[in-house]
């Protein structure tokens, strides 16, 4: 199959053959065919599948065909609301990259950075609006933008916008769409509260599910090192210094410990930049930036702060830190062996970790290869979960929502559960 089978007008295709697009991937494969026909979407579908491309190329072509020669202000035709600045950013790249053969103009708002030059682009006139909620309804609330014209809108990450507490923005936007307009849904997963807003904003959607979360633990190569807390700084080093540096991002769990690994990565001249919710937009822009032309070649980041990080050659993750919540592992690891590359993502485990690591074997399906022989180990750290001393209350790392009243003591089952339960972000976490 190729784009051009698929009906894909001259300008767009020009532009996807300048970035070697040579096929369609699944996701483009099904969606596109359903977007041309003007029908709303629902797509089960995670960042790394090809989605924006899939959404972006119709919405590019319905509007080249719908206003090729019509002149006068720009108004806003097409929507797009997605979670997080670093996702809103790439997605307006692409359509900028697709689209750059068409006329058609975008312009991306987020929260964070001065509104000036994003209310200024607003006023050239744009086709295309890529925001995230609470920026997009404060310009709205302002006068600066208005919704009127909107004839296509994409919901993208709709499961991460309700972690990060955006339904009430969401359904607020929603309520000044026109309702007739050509409406696309994405998600990662699809829980009851996911598939009730996805009725509300969708007519008689045709339905897309791609990739479901083994597929990226399946592509990527894993590898776990059991060792303590105090020596995962030593043997970072050792993994990234036993090789040629490659381009390699890190997870830590907060934004203290990505300062921390940056600081010592430091003393051993390893040259490294972090991203969390600490560094103002510009900071994690050029940082991000740096990364992804090759000038740093180590990134250190929180979960929130990487959600979204595109970088083509991302040759390793290190989960320095395992995350509490199963579905970020996969997340992380997904940021390298994107579409149809492989990667290798290597994570820490030290004893207080091992919970969180049975919860994400059981979420992938699979065992973790251990890498039992590495200069750091101490004895014990390679026994099996059931036989590693179990953490003390006191020293096991507390989780963001747990509770410590006489109830949920009394019944560590209850707590257990309601960890699992726990919203992974609120907004102002990061
Ligand atoms: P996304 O899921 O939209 O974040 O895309 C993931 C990555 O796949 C991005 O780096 C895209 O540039 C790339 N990509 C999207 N579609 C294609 C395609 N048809 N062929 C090759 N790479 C693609």
């Amino acid at each position: 199959m190729t784009f051009k089978e698929l009906g894909i007008i001259d300008p767009i295709l020009k532009a996807l053959e300048a970035k070697g697009y040579k096929h369609p991937s699944p996701i483009q494969e099904q969606s596109i065919p359903i977007l041309l026909k003007g029908k709303d979407l629902l797509g089960c579908a995670q960042t790394g599948t090809g989605k924006t491309a899939a959404f972006a190329i119709p919405i590019l072509q319905h509007l080249y065909n719908d206003n090729h020669n019509t002149k006068g202000q720009r108004r806003i035709k097409a929507l797009i609301i997605t979670p997080t600045r670093e996702l809103a950013i790439q997605i307006g790249d692409n359509f900028t990259e697709y689209g750059k053969h068409t006329g058609i103009v975008n312009t991306v708002i987020f929260g964070g950075v001065k509104q000036g030059p994003q209310t200024q682009a607003l006023r050239r006139g744009v086709d295309i609006l890529v925001a995230t909620p609470g920026r997009l309804l404060d310009l709205m609330d302002q006068g600066y933008i208005s919704l009127k014209d909107v004839q296509y809108s994409v919901l993208d990450e709709a499961d991460h916008m309700l972690d990060m507490g955006f339904i009430h923005d969401i359904r607020r936007i929603l309520a000044k769409l026109p309702t007739k307009r050509q409406s696309l849904f994405f998600s990662a997963t699809m829980p009851t509260s996911i598939v009730k807003l996805s009725q509300k904003m969708l007519g008689n959607p045709e339905k897309v599910t791609i990739a479901p979360k083994q597929t990226t633990a399946e592509r990527v190569e894993q590898a776990l090192y059991y060792v303590s807390k105090k020596n995962k700084p030593k043997l970072l080093v050792h993994l990234l210094t036993r090789n040629t540096l490659q381009s390699t991002l890190i997870f830590s769990r907060t934004k203290y410990g990505a300062d921390k690994i940056t600081k010592f990565l430091k003393k051993v001249d390893i040259h490294s930049e972090a991203i969390h919710g600490n560094k103002s937009q510009n900071q994690r822009q050029k940082a991000l930036l740096n990364f992804k032309e090759g000038k740093t070649k180590v990134l250190v980041a929180t979960d929130i702060a990487a959600r979204g990080i595109d970088v083509s050659d991302l040759a390793l993750v290190v989960n320095f830190d395992l995350p509490n919540i199963a579905e970020t592992y996969v997340h992380r690891i997904g940021r390298t062996g994107r579409a149809a590359a492989s990667g290798i993502a290597i994570s820490f485990c030290d004893i207080e970790e091992r919970a969180y690591l049975k919860d994400i074997q059981k979420l992938i399906g699979q065992q973790i290869r251990v890498i039992a022989d590495h200069p750091f180990i101490n004895s014990g750290d390679n026994e099996p979960e059931e036989k590693a001393k179990k953490p003390q209350r006191s020293q096991r790392p507390r989780r963001n929502n747990e509770r410590t009243d006489s109830r949920k003591k009394a019944n560590p089952e209850t707590r257990q559960k309601s960890d699992r339960r726990r919203k992974p972000f609120s907004r102002n976490r990061d």
